[in-house]
């Protein structure tokens, strides 16, 4: 069959769970791999770079493994953060974002400027820098996708359709191990039972945030940016079995649905492949014998949702302290120093406190994030005494 040959793919943050699983679907459906970028000189990367002979390979903090690494592969192998950036402003490339943290924002910049598709799994580079990536977008000619399961199915209920006909934008959430429980509840909630999510097996900075709903919230400033829809259009509903991915509404009173198990190489696959498919063996979908429900989301126990709709509606900066004042907050609850309802709190006292404006750098950007981290920090430092 005719198919047209895949753009390389560049793997950022290619040891993560992302990455690994990137690397999976590109031998799936034979993408090519051009580069792979991991923060340190681990024994994964290592393997990584075995199995990739031509591939370039990029560590941004190699430390003591870095004469292990030049020893092994040579002249392919490129040390220090800005090696990644300019790997990801490789013209003619699918640049797949995994990349955990802020650090991610550069790259998701570099590769949009160079006119690549980026396909996005790095919720900084929105949440913080969402006005820079458009301005990237513009400038560039690149392609944003997303990688992100819900937004992945908004984007292929959103194919062939114009936007003048959507009515609003549903996203689903598990809602996450706290599902149901009251506010009094979720003052003595352990670390343990946060770090314990009943659908997706992730990180515990991710985990939490599924937890206290903040995840939903970044992802509705990401489909903000990602779909150019306002905040008064983008809907979330508690999907407990996270079957159906999300929903669009049309305004003929259509709703369209993604659904399927939930497996992370299916959004990753259509973020290369988009909009068109390429066949894959895949478990069979059975609807029969399911129950699926949905319920609304308990704003007054998970304050971190309407925090995210607040900060979005601010624009700017805002969103970018809503992230950094929550990573601090998640890192001292799993730290034992805070209570987990006090999140929100800490979130809301630094989104209290900052001045928004509309970043035109990146350096503006880390100012505001900077600033959120030591607002958080005195919050967390009140709070813990
Ligand atoms: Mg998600």
């Amino acid at each position: 069959m005719g198919r047209r040959p895949l753009k390389p793919l560049i793997v950022l943050g290619a040891t993560g769970s992302i990455g690994r699983q990137t690397l999976d679907v590109a031998e799936r459906i034979g993408a090519p791999i051009y580069a792979v970028a991991a923060n340190r000189a681990s024994r994964d990367l290592h393997d990584i770079a075995l199995e990739h002979p031509d591939a370039i390979v990029c560590i941004a903090n190699p430390g003591d493994g870095r004469a292990r690494f030049e020893d092994a592969f040579g002249a392919r192998v490129r040390f220090g953060p800005e090696e990644i950036v300019a790997v990801a402003g490789t013209r003619g490339s699918i640049v797949v974002n995994g990349i955990v943290g802020s650090a991610g924002l550069r790259a998701s910049l570099a590769a949009l400027g160079a006119g690549n598709r980026l396909a996005l799994a790095n919720k900084e580079s929105l949440v913080a820098g969402g006005p820079l990536m458009l301005d990237a977008l513009a400038e560039g000619g690149g392609e944003l996708v997303p990688v992100d399961s819900e937004h992945s199915a908004i984007w292929q209920c959103l194919a062939g359709e114009s936007r003048g006909d959507v009515k609003r934008l549903i996203l689903t959430a598990s809602g996450g191990p706290f599902r149901g429980m009251t506010k009094e509840a979720l003052e003595s909630v352990t670390i343990a039972e946060a770090l314990h999510h009943p659908t997706w097996s992730m990180g515990p900075r991710i985990t939490t945030d599924s937890a206290t709903l903040m995840n939903k919230a970044f992802e509705v400033i990401e489909a903000h940016y990602l779909f150019g829809f306002d905040y008064d259009d983008i809907d979330v509903v508690i999907h407990p079995e996270s079957v159906v991915h999300s929903f669009v509404e049309f305004s003929d009173g259509v709703v369209k649905a993604e659904m399927g198990h939930p497996d992370m190489r299916k959004p990753l696959q259509y973020a290369i492949t988009g909009p068109s498919r390429i066949s894959t063996a895949h478990a069979p979908f059975d609807l029969a014998g399911r129950t699926l429900t949905f319920e609304e989301p308990d704003r007054a126990a998970f304050p971190c949702l309407d925090l995210g709709y607040e900060a979005g509606r601010i624009g700017g900066t805002a969103t970018a302290v809503l992230n950094a004042a929550d990573e601090v907050a998640v890192e001292a609850f799993l730290d034992g120093r805070i209570r987990f309802v006090d999140i929100p709190e800490v979130v809301a006292t630094a989104l209290g406190r900052h001045t928004a404006i509309r970043p035109g750098s990146v350096e503006e950007v880390e100012e505001a994030d900077a600033e959120a981290r030591t607002y958080a920090r005195e919050v967390c430092g009140t709070l813990g005494a």
